[in-house]
C-alpha cells in the first residue's frame, strides 16, 4: 500500500479527471460482457469476461479507467493472485475514487505510478488457475480499503462500478 502521505503528495501531479471509461475493451468494454454483475451473490465488484467465452480473454488488456495513482501493486494471493489499486480524482476538489483490478496475468505499473485514462495497467488472468480467466473489477468512494474481502452485503464505501461509470463517461 501507497502511504496516504504520499499519495497525496502524487495525486497533486495528476492531469484534471475528464471521466471514467471501462476497464476492458476500452472505453466502451466492447466485445466483453459482465458475468456477475454488482450486488449478485453480495459481490463487491464486477467479473469482466469476453464474448469469446472460456480462456478465449487470458492476456487481454486491462486499463485503468481514469487518471489515477497506483495505490497498491503485486500478488495477494489466495483468491485475488496479483491486484492493481488505482486513486483517482472523481473532479477537482471533490473526493477519492479507488478502482480495484483483481486475477491480473501480468502487472504492467508499479507503486506510485500516475496513470491517464485508457493506460494499460495489466492483463486479465485466472489468479492462478484459481478461475477462468476474467477481470474482477471494484470502485470505491474512499482510498485505503485495500484488497477488501471481494464479497458482502451493505458495505460502505464499494458502489456499483456501472452506474458509477455510466454516470461519469468523458465529455
Ligand atoms: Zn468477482
Amino acid at each position: 500500500m501507497l502511504p496516504a502521505a504520499t499519495l497525496l503528495a502524487l495525486l497533486v501531479d495528476l492531469p484534471d479527471c475528464d471521466g471514467y471509461d471501462f476497464p476492458v475493451g476500452a472505453p466502451d468494454a466492447l466485445g466483453y460482457y459482465d458475468a456477475q454483475p454488482f450486488g449478485v451473490n453480495d459481490h463487491l465488484g464486477q467479473d469482466w469476461n469476453g464474448l469469446g467465452g472460456g480462456a478465449t480473454d487470458r492476456g487481454d488488456p486491462v486499463f485503468a479507467v481514469a487518471h489515477g495513482v497506483v495505490t497498491l501493486a503485486g500478488d495477494q494471493g489466495g483468491g485475488w493472485g496479483n491486484v492493481v489499486i488505482v486513486a483517482h480524482h472523481l473532479e477537482v476538489d471533490q473526493g477519492l475514487v479507488e478502482t480495484l483490478y483483481g486475477h491480473l496475468e501480468t502487472l504492467d505499473v508499479e507503486l506510485g505510478q500516475i496513470l491517464t485514462r485508457g493506460q494499460q495497467l495489466g492483463t486479465i488472468g485466472d489468479a492462478g488457475g484459481v478461475y477462468v480467466p476474467h477481470l474482477h473489477f471494484e470502485l470505491r468512494d474512499r482510498a485505503g480499503l485495500g484488497v477488501g474481502p471481494g464479497y458482502g452485503a451493505d458495505k460502505p464505501g464499494w458502489l456499483d462500478p456501472q452506474v458509477f461509470i455510466d454516470a461519469h463517461r468523458p465529455g
